[in-house]
């Protein structure tokens, strides 16, 4: 896959996701930190208030020992009943100015320490630090106690605390003593700081209705995240479904299939396979796109459940399939595309259907199943468009003939405006009086960078892109001209004959086409001979004969190329009249086959004969075959061994036409 599909798509299926964790993120520290901060400036707040409560509460109580020596049940007594009203003062103690227990309340014994600051921690405890010179408790807005020595100098009071969360019905108690000197007394009075929850009343309603707020935005953002996971997984799902099958598309297979090279090449053989159905634009224009689109989709599942877990296969276009299947030799790989072949065909029993596919076998270090793909593309398109050619497999050379074959393609307009096509003749020798009695034109190709070009090499090309039907109209244009010139100059011609490719048996008009070309030059339709190869029989046969006879009623000579070579069949003589029948120089190549070749060629003279057909044979090149030909009473032998084909000048030397 190219980098910026991939990173396209990648965009497409990442959209939206980061917004929303970072927001979620962001919002959610937002929501602590102000929580924390609600809760420790309201918590702080709120001791520091309920200290100087309990300081308060306890100086009466220290009051009370000012006479103690003097009236000791009394104070006691009165102490007792302020406690009784204070229930947060949980324990008195006083003791002499040595330290010697005196009176005791509670069974706590404090430890004795001046107060200037109290620090609220973050582990639930309080500090208090102590100097000697404090005596009144203030707070700033940092929220330290001081104990300051004007307001309070009679009382320097002292405490330890010990702080923690005892129980749940409080919040927070802060154990907390008080102490002041009184008299030749210390007395220490234990406070017990409680802060409860409903001190805390509005704070909590605030953080509810915060943490309510906070809630609804942290799901609204799940949601969304949600969502865009839910959107990011459909968005994949649509990316990658195949409209037509249902199936995986063609981007999944290049995703998956690239994963699947990384990631399993060490241990399978996989070869990537192009499969099509041929024909298939002539089944939809025959029974329409939907009914073509139907098709498609059935010979998908077929093949889906000939396809396993770690091979793939999906639907590319115009019935064509891009597969990747392991394989364990390449004969088996062979076997299992050829009964795929024969399941794909009865998807529509009433109905022939020809499949192809080209295969490309994957290389350890092959990657890009894109690449690998065209290969198998390219290798398919070597096949042509016979119907009994169903499998080919990937070679090097495959992409030579393709870099050829674009460069004919590029170059073949400009050659044949340039006349870059020439006409060679090659004649026809009679075998009764060895004389020329014919000759075939044949083309060839003087290229300005490339020379000499057989036409092997471009004709295959020009019948796949059709451009054959521009050359053969130029190649009998110029016959036609030749033979005009010749008879003008009141030479004696012979037939010259002119291939016909398969292609033109397409038109209808062909016949008047051909006509009209030679009746340019006004020339008699006897000295000009079309010879067309038996495959046009597997077109519109009905087209074919037709133009036939519509070409020996016009009085050209009719000629059947190449019989015997190929899908030929006797049957094609029965139907279609000709004038005459040339044998395939097949027939006499191979030293093995040549008794049994000479047999059938001496049989099909016979038969030819009988349909009063002439004979000519192709390729002959030594003297035996042209006896054996004269004998068996072949009319016409065109071969190497009278000649090569020849330029037109060469060939007006050679034979002195019309001389
Ligand atoms: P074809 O029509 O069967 O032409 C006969 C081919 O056999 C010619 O090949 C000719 O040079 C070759 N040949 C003749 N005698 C011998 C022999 O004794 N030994 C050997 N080895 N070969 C012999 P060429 O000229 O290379 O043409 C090849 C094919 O290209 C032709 O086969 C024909 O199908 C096609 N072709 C040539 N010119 C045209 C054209 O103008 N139009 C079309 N449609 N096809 C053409
Ligand atoms: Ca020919
Ligand atoms: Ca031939």
């Amino acid at each position: 896959m190219n980098n910026s599909k991939d990173n396209r798509i990648k965009r497409l299926k990442k959209k939206r996701i980061w917004p929303s964790i970072v927001g979620l993120f962001v919002i959610a520290t937002l929501f602590s930190l102000t929580l924390a901060l609600l809760v420790i400036i309201n918590l702080q707040d709120m001791v520091k208030r309920k200290i100087l409560t309990s300081i308060n509460q306890a100086t009466p109580i220290v009051n009370e020992f000012e006479d103690y020596e003097a009236n000791k049940e009394n104070v006691q007594e009165s102490v007792m009943t302020y406690l009784d009203m204070v229930p947060d003062t949980k324990a008195v103690w006083v003791s002499d100015l040595e330290g010697n227990e005196v009176w005791a309340f509670g069974d706590k014994v404090p430890e004795i320490k001046n107060v200037t600051e109290v620090y609220f921690l973050d582990d639930d405890s309080v500090e208090i630090i102590i100097d000697e010179e404090m005596s009144q408790m203030s707070i700033d807005e940092n929220g330290n106690i001081t104990l300051d020595e004007d307001s309070f100098s009679e009382t320097d009071f002292e405490a330890i605390a010990e702080s923690g969360f005892y129980g749940s019905e409080s919040l927070l108690k802060v154990g907390m003593w008080n102490f002041q000197e009184i008299g030749n007394l210390k007395v220490y009075v234990l406070q017990e700081v409680t802060v409860f929850a409903q001190d805390c009343f509005m704070m909590i309603i605030a953080i509810v209705l915060f943490s309510l707020m906070m809630a609804i935005f942290i799901i609204y953002y799940l949601i969304s995240f949600i969502s865009v996971i839910v959107n990011v997984r459909r968005t994949s799902k649509v990316l990658y479904t195949d409209v037509i099958t249902g199936g995986n598309n063609w981007l999944y297979f290049e995703k998956k299939g690239n994963k699947l090279l990384k990631s399993k090449l060490n241990t399978r053989n996989y070869a990537v396979l192009h499969l099509k159905m041929r024909k298939y634009r002539s089944f939809c224009t025959c029974f329409g796109v939907s009914e073509g689109e139907a098709l498609v989709e059935k010979l998908y599942h077929v093949m889906k459940k000939q396809v396993n877990r770690s091979e793939l296969m999906v639907y590319k276009d115009n019935a064509t399939f891009g597969l990747l299947l392991t394989y364990s030799d390449e004969e088996q790989l062979r076997n299992r595309i050829e009964t795929l072949m024969v399941l794909l065909d009865e998807v529509l029993p009433k109905m022939k259907l020809y499949f192809a596919a080209g295969v490309y076998k994957v290389n350890k270090k092959d990657r890009d199943i894109d690449q690998l793909y065209n290969n198998a593309v390219l290798a398919c398109d070597m096949l042509g468009e016979e119907a009994e050619n169903k499998i080919i497999f990937y070679d090097i050379e495959m992409n030579k003939r393709r870099l050829w074959e674009r460069k004919v393609e590029d170059d073949m307009d400009a050659a044949l405006a340039n006349h870059e096509f020439q006409v060679y003749l090659q004649p026809k020798i009679s075998t009764n009086k060895e004389v020329l009695a014919g000759a075939e034109a044949l083309v060839r190709w003087i290229h300005p960078t490339e020379g000499f070009i057989p036409p092997n090499r471009f004709i295959p090309i020009f019948e796949r892109n059709g451009f054959i039907l521009k050359l053969d109209d130029y190649m009998l244009e110029e016959i036609a001209k030749q033979q005009a010139q010749w008879i003008e100059q009141g030479r004696k011609v012979v037939p010259i004959s002119v291939n016909v490719s398969r292609a033109h048996f397409a038109k209808e008009d062909l016949a008047e086409h051909i006509c009209s070309i030679v009746n340019k030059y006004r020339v008699p339709h006897n000295v000009i001979e079309l010879e067309l190869t038996e495959s046009a029989f597997f077109d519109d046969k009905e087209v074919l004969l037709n133009t036939v006879r519509k070409l020996r009623d016009a009085g050209f000579v009719v000629s059947m190329d190449d019989f015997g070579a190929g899908y030929s069949s006797l049957n094609s003589l029965k139907e279609l009249k000709l004038d005459v029948l040339k044998l395939d120089a097949d027939f006499f190549r191979g030293v093995e086959t040549q008794e049994r070749g000479m047999l059938i060629v001496s049989e099909v003279i016979d038969l030819a004969k009988k349909l009063d057909m002439k004979i000519v044979a192709e390729g002959i090149e030594s003297r035996e075959q042209v006896d054996f030909l004269t004998e068996q009473e072949c009319d016409l032998i065109q071969g190497y061994f009278y000649a090569k084909p020849m330029p037109i000048n060469e060939f007006e030397e050679k034979y002195g036409i019309g001389d």
